[in-house]
């Protein structure tokens, strides 16, 4: 199945809402992350949302965004024509200053099925005027578009209160009305964004207010939850039957890359570092005074990279079976 477009998310996204389920969406920077979630996804027969954000595009440009976004789109495309299972790419949190540099590039050469533009730190009226602007960009493409609302009152007293990190449901509608966004992203208590930081409730009910809220309004959006790495099981179900439809994942994928790293090297040391006082010359692959050299099979970097992608899957499996998406693909 080949690299699909917004069209197609959209009905991925109405099966979801529909059925009760989300999809995860799973940021990537590199290669080994990107192929675990991918095989995790074949494995569960769940379509499958990448994400990208400006961040990992510049790193994987060598501080080129634009030129990154292209190679790993280039990628996924390469990818995706070996699965059955749909793949979608978003662009995560682009921020408003980038809407020419990289949002208009990227539709303009079909480089993602989604787009979210993060206007969330500014005042209402301005969030809803650069939303609207992208939005009417990305229509032609048939790229869809999330927008974010989590509200700040009272900062200019030098105040803030925690309700203030929420969304506020009559917010969400007006914001919706006015920008005509295909998902939504809510502010409910996950560490996220302006409320990073911050030790807030978990909010179920507000979600679900909201979702009705929406709903009412003829207005139903698939919500989207952005700082979901830590919640449990029952949290993340919860959220998913309140109207959430997208789960954004990223940090939980950079620590499990991390300490499968760690373990890995750890484990293997003696394979990889000279003897303590050894010193050992890389280029000419000499030991100074003593009997050592590192072992290939060690230290090749597909080795660990092996591990990663396995480990990668087994996170991105469960996660999958958190969020529902397992055995509902609309391609597999
Ligand atoms: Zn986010």
């Amino acid at each position: 199945m080949p690299f699909l477009g917004g069209k197609e998310l959209a009905q991925v996204y109405a099966k979801a809402k529909r059925e009760g389920f989300a999809l995860l969406a799973n940021n990537f920077a590199e290669t080994n992350v990107l192929l675990g979630v991918m095989a995790a996804h074949a494995a569960k027969r769940s379509d499958v949302l990448l994400q990208i954000s400006q961040g990992a595009a510049k790193f994987a440009g060598g501080g080129n965004a634009l030129a990154g976004l292209r190679a790993l789109v280039s990628y996924v495309r390469a990818l995706a024509a070996t699965q059955k299972i749909g793949v979608f790419i978003n662009l995560d949190h682009v921020t408003p200053d980038a809407i020419d540099s990289f949002i208009v590039p990227a539709l303009q050469e079909g480089l993602c099925s989604s787009v979210m533009i993060d206007a969330s730190d500014r005042p209402f009226e301005e969030n809803v005027a650069i939303t609207q602007k992208v939005v009417e960009l990305a229509r032609p493409y048939g790229v869809l578009v999330e927008g974010e609302l989590g509200r700040i009152k009272g900062v200019e007293e030098g105040i803030v209160s925690d309700e203030a990190f929420y969304t506020d449901p009559d917010e969400a509608v007006e914001y919706v009305a006015r920008t005509g966004v295909d998902l939504l992203a809510i502010s409910v208590g996950t560490q996220h964004g302006v409320s990073a930081g911050r030790e807030l409730k978990l909010r179920v009910d507000l979600a679900k207010k909201i979702d009705e809220k929406l709903k009412a309004a003829g207005l139903e959006r698939p919500l989207v939850l952005h700082g979901a790495s830590g919640l449990t099981t029952d949290q993340v179900r919860a959220l998913v039957a309140a109207g959430v439809c997208k789960v954004n994942k990223d940090t939980t994928y950079q620590y499990v890359y991390a300490r499968t790293a760690a373990t890995f090297y750890i484990a293997q040391r003696a394979e990889v570092l000279p003897p303590d006082g050894v010193p050992f010359d890389p280029i000419t692959f000499e030991a100074q005074g003593a009997r050592w050299s590192p072992n290939k099979k060690v230290f090749d970097p597909r080795v660990l990279g092996k591990e990663i992608q396995a480990a990668i899957q087994r996170v991105a499996e469960e996660m999958i079976d958190q969020v529902g998406s397992g055995g509902r693909s609309l391609y597999a």
